[in-house]
């Protein structure tokens, strides 16, 4: 299981504002219209978080479920890259589904996801 901590937005400034959906593709994200907006949150900055619109942390977690196959390809020591697509068929959460999904709660910003997962060390 692969993980990386980033910021939360802070609560105490969070304010809501609409995005064009289509910004969120490099996460993955499919709109499912045309000029599809969503809904994402950014601190404004204030005194608690020092004007950094940041306050705590969050964890991005990648999770393996592990079915048959794969723990069949685990005992045989299948390539490794293969094992990544058996996991994917198997529909394993990536990081940046996981930063996607976070977003959308508004918990953090795309930029914050941008900049702890895109990141040097991470070849997904
Ligand atoms: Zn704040």
């Amino acid at each position: 299981m692969a993980q990386r901590l980033g910021r939360r937005v802070c609560p105490n400034c969070k304010e809501y504002y609409d995005e064009e959906a289509v910004t969120l593709r490099r996460f993955g994200f499919k709109p499912e219209t045309e000029g599809q907006v969503v809904q994402l949150a950014r601190g404004k900055g204030c005194e608690i978080c020092r004007y950094t619109g940041f306050k705590g942390r969050l964890g991005f977690y990648e999770l393996m479920r592990s079915n048959g196959i794969i723990q069949e390809m685990i005992v045989r020591r299948a390539p490794l890259t293969d094992l990544r697509q058996a996991c994917k068929d198997n529909g394993m959460h990536e990081l940046r589904e996981d930063g996607l999904i976070k977003v959308l709660e508004g918990q953090t910003t795309p930029e914050e996801v941008m900049r702890v997962i895109f990141t040097a060390g991470y070849d997904g």
